[in-house]
């Protein structure tokens, strides 16, 4: 356009966007996703500044999508009547801002990763060069001029003032120019298809201008009147004028003394709305069907190939109301817990009374559980204040800690469910097997979380223990629990046993074990680094201590006093030796009975490191 301001993209933007547009990716269909879901986050947003400020909704008062193709032109259009983009927004957000998310796709996308989750990397807008070589977004902002950015992709964007568009009163509008390959995207077949597919949950209407065959009753002697010049004329029109012109006609024909008439196909256009917008999280559970709770899931993760390993859906009353809909995923988000600084904050939505407030709000949920996805949405937070004070409401703790009591909840009846389908083998049917192998997927994915749940969250200690699994001494290819283990304790047996290091085969040939096996004692293998952390917080279970096995404080049994002493007495002259040899390397050499086959052993103190808390912090350092 003549007077645009021209600019290039950012650099890693520009890659991005090459990359897109010379994509062979065949589910394009992903951008209208994206698109619809930026259109309702704009929507989001002013409903939420409105709330405060009613001003914000000025002229255009309706928070609604619209989508239009035109067959001629080749283009399809997206609308939303949402915050818009001021003129400096346009330049940062479409184009000259990388955000975190955009080296990090790239990475992916070179690794060949699924273009599918663009929109999980906080990049989905550069979709729409799947379908489109050249772009235009017209965005309105209430503190702003119109203004047009647009694209070809190849490197370079410009933004003018808007003169020639109609106005938009506010928000914005996406106008795509298909390539050639992609036309089929100007069909309203593909597009309700499409809109179903991706958009069932947003929670504003969504309409398309669409065409609809009508029977039409006019008098035999008239000519039907031209398809075409209807489109044109009843484009602004709402639902009501089309219902009228067929009432019309039917009055007509109860009056019996009239001329003949006859029926006519006729097109006629309009707006039709595509989606129910109704919130699935406050339907009552048991009107929500499985199939409806995973693409509900599909839809807030935006992946359309994840299933959710597991949900729950509440509803808490008392001093704080709340439903809340939570699932755990099929898989950990990608380098979760990796970087424990960096959580996934996008983890839960708040809501208060159906509008939307933040997705990230890190007072909803601890960060241990930041893996979960969902839903919250309380009646009883204050809807007209600031984010600030929202975050600082005495209600939100309540719902924090209720959010937790659920999902722990969860947790152990994944874990029973699977002891119970353990136990019964597969003869009590399907629902039992559905239930095996999912707490071990999930303990798989997500037991890091566990444990850092039991060194961060000191009042759920106890019930975060339970969903520990380890292999044991006696447990085979098994993972158990620490319920079992301490079910199976010999009778006069005080102390829970284990041993730290790198696996469980390296550990069952361990000489620590040597004494603790004859006497039939079971020991916990931990083979994970965070481990011994963990042990650091969680002392006992079930009243009964822990005990490494490889520390100087372990005590099989009640000391033979005399025999002891016999010992010590035969082997003084051994001791001595070794304590010379060793000098300062070693704290004490005794004579011992904790070995039952080899001759001597290296244990730490009761309060140093492990051995295998050495190796760790050494590994570590690195
Ligand atoms: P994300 O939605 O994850 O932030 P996108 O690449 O989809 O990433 O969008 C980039 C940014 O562009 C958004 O964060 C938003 O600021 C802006 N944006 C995109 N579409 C719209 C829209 N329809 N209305 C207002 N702003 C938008
Ligand atoms: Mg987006």
């Amino acid at each position: 356009r003549e007077g645009a301001q021209k600019f290039s993209f950012q650099a890693e933007v520009s890659r991005l966007m090459d990359i897109i547009i010379h994509s062979l990716y065949s589910n394009k269909d992903i951008f209208l996703r994206e698109l619809i879901s930026n259109a309702s986050d704009a929507l989001d947003k002013l409903r939420f500044l409105a709330l405060t400020d009613k001003s914000q909704l000025g002229d255009t008062a309706d928070l609604e999508i619209r989508i239009k193709v035109d067959k001629e032109k080749r283009t399809l259009e997206i609308r939303d009547t949402g915050v818009g983009m001021t003129k400096d927004d346009l330049v940062k957000n479409l184009g000259t801002i990388a955000k975190s998310g955009t080296s990090a796709f790239l990475e992916q996308m070179q690794k060949g990763g699924d273009m599918n989750l663009i929109g999980q990397f906080g990049v989905g807008f550069y979709s729409v060069y799947l379908v489109s070589d050249y772009v235009e977004v017209l965005s309105k902002h209430n503190d702003d001029k119109q203004y047009i950015w647009e694209s070809a992709a190849d490197g370079n964007f410009a933004v003018s003032e808007d003169t020639e568009n109609e106005p938009l009163g506010r928000g914005t509008l996406i106008r795509m120019h298909l390539k050639e390959d992609t036309q089929e995207y100007l069909e309203e077949a593909k597009l309700k298809e499409l809109v179903a597919k991706y958009s069932e949950f947003i929670n504003f209407p969504i309409h398309l201008w669409a065409s609809k065959e009508v029977d039409k009753e006019v008098p035999a002697d008239e000519e039907p009147e031209d398809a075409e010049d209807d489109a044109d004329k009843d484009e602004d029109a709402d639902d009501k004028d089309a219902d009228d012109d067929v009432e019309d006609a039917d009055e007509v024909d109860e009056k019996e003394d009239k001329p003949k008439i006859k029926t006519v196909k006729e097109t006629v256009w309009d707006w039709e709305l595509l989606n129910d917008n109704k919130a699935l999280w406050l339907r009552s559970p048991s009107d929500v069907s499985d199939s409806e709770y995973d693409k509900f899931y599909q839809a807030l993760a935006k992946n359309e190939y994840e299933k959710p390993l597991s949900h729950v859906h509440f509803k808490a009353e008392g001093d704080v109301e709340f439903r809340a809909l939570l699932y755990v995923p099929e898989k950990a988000p990608p380098n979760f817990l990796g970087d424990y600084t960096s959580v996934n904050k996008a983890a839960l939505k708040l809501y208060v009374r159906r509008v939307f407030i933040s997705d990230d709000f890190e007072e909803l949920i601890p960060r241990y559980l930041s893996f979960l996805r969902g839903v919250v949405d309380s009646d009883t937070l204050p809807l007209s204040v600031s984010r600030e004070t929202l975050q600082a409401h005495a209600s939100l703790k309540t719902i924090k800690k209720k959010i937790v009591r659920k999902l722990l909840d969860m947790f152990k009846k994944m874990a029973e469910a699977e002891t119970d389908a353990d136990g019964k083998e597969a003869e009590e049917g399907d629902a039992d097997k559905a239930d095996a192998g999912k707490y071990a997927k999930f303990y798989g994915e997500f037991g890091k979380a566990v444990k850092l749940g039991i060194i961060e969250d000191a009042p759920n200690r106890n019930r975060l223990a339970k969903l520990l699994r380890f292999h044991t001494s006696k447990s085979g290819d098994k993972q158990i629990g620490l319920e079992e283990y301490v079910a199976r304790m010999q009778p006069d047996q005080k102390q829970i046993y284990y041993l730290s290091g790198a696996s469980k085969e390296e550990l069952a040939k361990s000489p620590f074990l040597e004494k603790l096996l004859q006497k039939d004692l079971e020991v916990v293998f931990m083979t994970d680094a965070i481990d011994e952390y963990v042990m650091s917080h969680l002392t006992e279970f079930d009243d009964k201590k822990f005990q490494n096995a490889s520390k100087d404080n372990l005590k099989l049994g009640k000391d033979d006093k005399k025999a002891a002493k016999a010992l010590k007495a035969e082997f003084k002259d051994v001791v001595a030796w070794w304590k010379e040899l060793l000098g300062q390397a070693v704290t004490a050499v005794k004579v011992s009975d904790r070995l039952a086959t080899s001759p001597a052993i290296v244990v730490t103190s009761q309060y140093g490191w492990s051995a295998n808390m050495e190796r760790i912090m050494k590994a570590q350092a690195l």
